[in-house]
């Protein structure tokens, strides 16, 4: 066998290999990988293995460009160890109270087990049914055009929401073996960006200690201007539901339309929409897209 039919030989397996990998995966038939698939074992079986440069040469292109998609296809989905497992998406009203990762009385002496239960059972809870009760209403809307309630719809998206992910990320971000200082990457940036690790620590202090009536604070990174930041959270936000990537934003301050529209804040914001530069949104949703937390 000659150099040239070996490589379309090898071509054919990989191509049998990945059909079978597209079916242990139960990657759908309807989907244009498949199609591609099989397209490709179609062209290589209708070769007859004495192939021009060229021909060669197009066939590794397909061939690249086969793997370039399923690569894509499978970024979507999340690595665990070394096995890929189908990532889970969540529709309305699917959001579940997350397990405590250590028992309720794993903190003491530093926060009870009655704060702990109360905390997580009863406060943690009600979030994660505020949450889905504002996303089916929203859904709702959005199925019968009534948006009437957006205002209050929104303000409970925003408030439950945060609730439910912060305190997600805050049982997280305790552990009963906690304490001491962070290591590796993070222990540089902050050592870069605050100074030393006692000037980030008395920073977040006083920010949780002077946060107006209740709220939070935070120790957040900003892929923007690429460093980290200490934030305060009067309740869990204003309107914002933290733990969310911006995609698509429209300014209705009055400084954004007045000059031109006056008053007529709904005319400027249909008009708007012959802006939108999608290409830009599809990018920044497709990086973002790559930060997946457990949905649980
Ligand atoms: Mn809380």
């Amino acid at each position: 066998m000659d150099r040239f039919s070996r490589y379309v030989n090898e071509l054919f397996e990989w191509n049998e290999q990945m059909k079978q990998f597209l079916e242990s995966e139960e990657v759908g038939q309807n989907s244009e990988l498949w199609e591609q698939l099989d397209d490709f074992t179609e062209l290589i079986e209708g070769t007859d293995r004495q192939l021009s440069n060229e021909e060669l040469l197009s066939l590794q292109a397909k061939a690249e460009h086969i793997h370039e998609h399923m690569e894509n296809y499978f970024k979507r989905k999340q690595e665990v160890g070394t096995i890929w497992v189908v990532e889970k998406t969540l529709q309305p009203g699917e959001h579940s109270l997350p397990e405590l990762p250590y028992p309720y009385n794993a903190l003491e002496p530093f926060i009870s087990e009655e704060i702990m239960k109360l905390h997580h059972d009863i406060h943690h809870r009600s979030y994660v049914d505020g949450l889905n009760k504002a996303e089916l209403n929203l859904k709702k809307a959005r199925e019968t055009n009534d948006f009437s309630l957006i205002k209050h719809w929104s303000r409970e998206l925003a408030f439950h929401g945060s609730g439910h992910y912060l305190h997600t990320i805050f049982w997280n971000n305790m552990s009963p073996n906690g304490g001491g200082t962070p290591q590796g990457l993070l222990k540089d940036e902050i050592k870069h960006y605050f100074g030393s690790f006692a000037a980030f620590k008395q920073h977040f202090s006083e920010a949780a200690k002077q946060v107006e009536g209740v709220g939070w604070a935070l120790l957040v990174w900003s892929p923007r201007a690429r460093h980290l930041e200490v934030l305060q959270s009067e309740r869990h936000m204003l309107l914002t539901q933290w733990d969310t990537i911006p995609l698509l934003v429209l300014d209705v301050w009055e400084h954004a339309f007045y000059l031109q529209y006056k008053n007529k804040r709904a005319e400027y914001v249909d008009n708007w929409w012959n802006l939108v530069n999608w290409h830009n949104v599809e990018s920044r949703f497709e990086k973002a897209a790559d930060k997946k937390w457990s949905t649980v």
